[in-house]
């Protein structure tokens, strides 16, 4: 399927000098581009009305589903501004399909592949002057809200389908130094055949408690365990994690209840081009801390597009903490990381044509 996008660039966009000084420094998530995309269903007619226009409040009535019963799913990927000054896209298609799976869980339409990837293309030509250069980038947020104005429980026959962008810096303060996570006891994210593996705002909502006490804590993140035996981890609140071990092997979380992360699948496809394979197998915390006493644990890293690698220096639990390899970040979680925005930023070659040139 393909749809035609009506582009409308807007009458009044961000003065070139107001733009630049916004992007000296950008942040994460709070300054936004001068355009969105925006998609249209309605049952029996479909997608319709695909757009490019000025960013703006959508207007929705206050029985709008998406209020009340949180049929909402989202994305996240990134445009990278190559030295040749042209763009990258990084598995853009990757994203796409995540979002059709979430479509599906959340008994939501499903929006054809190419009609993201073309939304996502055309926000990002229109808004090319809102990527920043160097380390930064321009987070692009495609999301999908029911819009049925009707209060029942059932799939809303109505949806808005939408990408709006943000100028990013890094997204831990202080760049990719070691981050401390705290072992959440209290809280789940995800069940067995819950919603743990789609992209959805609940598991969001969901999380915050759980984020709020890692924060009282001390700590920069939280880190889930399984909901049945309250020992596996599981993944961060929006990041992967994988373990590196002194025999050069590596581990992570196996797929199922955890988001299946588009920067982790890269971590194992990049670790199998150079020999080794990553063992994806549940890893209880008691294991965790005693391979970190042992050093048999070499290091330990989250990853996520947000931001790619970031080494664990630090675990903290009600039952103590621990540090791994000394709290400095390591060789393995800092190359990959070096692979991996090389990939993005077109610096070298692409084994797994992973980059969509915009
Ligand atoms: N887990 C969760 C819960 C996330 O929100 C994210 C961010 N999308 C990830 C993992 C990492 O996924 P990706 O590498 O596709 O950004």
């Amino acid at each position: 399927m393909s749809l035609k996008f009506d582009i409308r660039p807007s009458a009044n966009p961000t003065p070139e000098k107001e733009r630049e000084a916004k992007l000296e420094n950008p942040g994460f998530g709070r300054i936004f581009s001068d355009h969105m995309a925006i998609v249209r269903y309605t049952q029996g007619q479909g997608w319709h009305s695909a757009r490019i226009e000025s960013r703006a409040n959508f207007p929705l009535d206050p029985a709008g589903a998406v209020l009340h019963y949180a049929q909402e799913i989202f994305e996240g990927l990134k445009a990278y501004r190559r030295d040749d000054g042209g763009v990258n896209l990084f598995r853009p298609d990757a994203n796409a399909r995540r979002f059709q799976n979430s479509a599906e869980r959340m008994a939501m339409a499903k929006l054809p592949e190419d009609v993201f990837i073309e939304a996502v293309e055309q926000l990002v030509r229109i808004d090319r002057a809102w990527i920043p250069g160097g380390e930064g980038s321009l987070y692009l947020r495609p999301f999908m809200i029911a819009s049925e104005v009707f209060l029942g429980v059932k799939p809303s026959a109505e949806y808005i389908f939408s990408v709006i962008a943000s100028p990013v810096g890094s997204y831990f303060k202080g760049g990719p130094a070691p981050v401390s996570i705290w072992v959440s006891e209290n809280y789940t994210r995800a069940a067995i055949g819950g919603t743990g593996a789609v992209k959805c705002g609940g598991n969001y909502a969901a999380s915050l408690r759980a984020q709020a006490e890692a924060i009282d804590h001390g700590c920069d993140q939280v880190v889930f365990l399984d909901a049945i035996e309250r020992r596996y981890i599981e993944e961060l609140g929006g990041m992967n994690i994988f373990f590196v071990f002194d025999d050069g092997s590596m581990l992570t979380p196996p797929l199922g209840t955890i988001l299946p992360g588009i920067t982790r699948d890269s971590i194992i496809a990049l670790m199998k081009d150079s020999g080794v394979r990553v063992r994806e197998e549940a890893y209880s915390i008691d294991q965790w801390r005693k391979d970190a006493a042992s050093g048999k644990l070499k290091e330990a890293f989250a990853c996520g597009t947000a931001a790619v690698i970031s080494p664990i220096g630090k675990v903290c639990s009600a039952n103590g903490d621990f540090a791994i390899s000394g709290g400095a970040a390591g060789p393995v979680a800092m190359g990959l990381r070096k692979k991996l925005v090389d990939i993005q930023y077109g610096r070298t070659n692409d084994p797994h044509n992973w980059i969509k040139k915009v």
